[in-house]
């Protein structure tokens, strides 16, 4: 330390280059029914939400070449902006090239919970208007922008499954309805936490991922090979989530789920999830936010207490337990191992 003062920087000005039919959150506010004016669309953006009282006019103190504090300004359609280093957001299909500082955004739950300094410009994906959720004979294809609250209000008959196990995941998140109306599946999988709940229902239902690159390449990724560690996904540089498909085949049948955290409503320090395909044997164990990746076991016949236990000991070393505020690791494998006993008595014990 030089014992100095450092100066500090000055206030930078941020300007949304948006259209207000563009806008994040345009598709929800117009889902329930709010009026398209910007002044209400601007409202239902987490990041851009004007201060109480009345607007301000545009020759006030408050005009962007005035910033109202350090950090935050409005910008020329009185947009009340906290993002400090974001320079612009644009939608995806008007984003051309990809920049140093780019980045994908969704619902914006995460990108917009802590700093993101070496940001400056994020691409809107929900502006691009994927259809959430698509049925076909084959199974069910999640749109990446498909949001939690979306998801959760999914209902398929032909796939028993899905009720309660959806429902389960999605109340599973360490957030409440409001978060839940605008996080998406996508977002969930891409932050890459080992407690993403989305992460557990695709991995659980043998998710594939698409993944698309911007000159129009796709790839297919297993969701257990998607998210590679904590924070961390097997995306390349500018490529994005298209879609989550999830096979019929593992729609059909049962499952069991357990999840438990340090306290009530807490994020998740052990998420396990069994499965039985219906007129199959096999019994497919996932297990997830315990580990730093998803882990996923698959037994031909309907194992013995023994083996579930023995497979689990074998499958995860002492260094993929994971480690952090919300469960020490032998804690952790302590309640995974519970929770995968409970789970193969349950299918055993439900025809
Ligand atoms: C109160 C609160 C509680 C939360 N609880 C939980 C929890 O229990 N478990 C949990 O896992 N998370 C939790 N989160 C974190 C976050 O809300 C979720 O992970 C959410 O699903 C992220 O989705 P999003 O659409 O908001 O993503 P964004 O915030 O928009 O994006 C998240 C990240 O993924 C990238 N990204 C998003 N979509 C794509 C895509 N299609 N392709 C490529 N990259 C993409 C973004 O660039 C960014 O890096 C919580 C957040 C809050 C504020």
């Amino acid at each position: 330390m030089s014992g100095e003062t450092e100066a500090s920087p000055a206030p930078r000005h941020h300007t949304l280059r948006y259209p207000a039919t563009r806008l994040p959150g345009v598709g929800a506010a117009q889902r329930h029914g709010a009026a398209a004016a910007t002044a209400t669309v601007l409202d239902e953006v987490p990041w851009a939400r004007r201060p109480p009282g009345p607007p301000t006019p545009p020759d006030s103190a408050t005009t962007p070449d005035r910033p109202l504090e350090s950090g935050c300004s409005y910008d020329e359609t009185g947009a009340f902006v906290d993002l400090h280093t974001i320079d612009e957001v644009t939608g995806a299909a008007e984003a051309g090239a990809w920049r140093s500082g780019d980045a994908w955004l969704a619902g914006g739950t995460f990108l917009f919970s802590e700093p993101q300094p070496h940001l400056s410009r994020l691409r809107d994906l929900t502006t691009l208007g994927w259809p959430a959720l698509t049925v076909g004979s084959d199974g069910l294809e999640i749109a990446a922008t498909c949001t939690i609250a979306e998801l959760a209000g999914f209902a398929a008959p032909q796939w028993p499954v899905c009720d309660p196990l959806i429902r389960q995941c999605c109340d599973a998140f360490l957030a409440s309805f409001k978060i839940q109306n605008v996080a998406t599946v996508g977002g969930n999988l891409c932050t890459a936490l080992p407690a993403g709940p989305m992460t557990s229902l695709t991995a659980a239902l043998d998710g594939w991922c698409t993944l698309e690159s911007l000159d129009g390449t796709r790839r297919r990724v297993a969701v257990t090979d998607f998210v590679v560690d904590d924070g961390v996904t097997a995306l390349h540089g500018s490529e994005y989530l298209r879609a989550i498909f999830l096979p019929a085949t593992a729609l059909t049948g049962r499952s069991a789920f357990r999840q438990g955290s340090l306290h009530a409503l807490g994020r998740s320090a052990a998420l396990v999830v069994g499965r039985i395909d219906a007129g199959s044997e096999a019994f497919v164990l996932t297990i997830t936010a315990s580990t730093r990746r998803p882990v996923q076991l698959r037994f031909a016949r309907f194992p013995r207490a023994a083996e579930v236990r023995a497979a689990v000991d074998d499958a995860i070393p002492g260094d993929l337990w994971m480690d952090d505020v919300h469960g020490l690791p032998a804690w952790r494998r302590h309640l995974t191992e519970t929770f995968a006993a409970e789970i193969r008595d349950e299918l055993e014990a439900r025809p």
